[in-house]
């Protein structure tokens, strides 16, 4: 099976921060190798890097400003399923605790560091897409899961 991945999960400096991780080394080679997408759904939105962190609120997503930014993450999330339909990837995995990625938890929108069960704009959409939705944390959890994945 065909993956989109997180972009940052990939080494892409695409983080509010500027940032990105470079502790998973497999997920980069499964993108060098064509058999995986990165996608970033908040640059996808339209959104700069670095930009100023944002926190899901209930249905909302707002910035630690306090400016609603629920448009670029909707955006950003339809945009970045389109682009995994288009390659034909039938799974993601996704960067925990963002408000666009996240797949068990995020923030609790109140720029306090506090993580709540939740999931972030984009994991959402893909779900509803029909998306086997994923973390970095199943990757941990799982020594196997990505194999399996591919496998399929
Ligand atoms: Fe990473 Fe997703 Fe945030 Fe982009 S939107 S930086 S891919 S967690």
């Amino acid at each position: 099976m065909r993956l989109a991945i997180s972009a940052c999960l990939c080494g892409c400096r695409c983080r509010y921060d500027g940032g990105g991780y470079d502790q998973y080394p497999q997920l980069r080679r499964l993108v060098a190798r064509g058999e995986a997408i990165a996608v970033c759904p908040e640059v996808l939105g339209g959104l700069p890097t670095p930009r100023t962190p944002c926190e899901r609120r209930g249905a909302r997503v707002v910035d630690a400003r306090g400016v609603d930014r629920t448009e670029a993450y909707r955006m950003g999330a339809a945009r970045a399923v389109a682009r995994a339909c288009s390659f034909g990837a039938g799974a993601v995995i996704l960067k925990e605790k963002s408000p666009s990625c996240g797949t068990y938890y995020v923030y609790n929108g109140r720029f306090a560091r506090k993580i709540i069960q939740g999931q972030g704009i984009a994991s959402e959409r893909f779900r509803a897409a029909g998306f086997g939705v994923y973390s970095e944390m199943d990757l941990a959890r799982d020594a196997q899961l990505l194999a399996a994945l591919c496998a399929r």
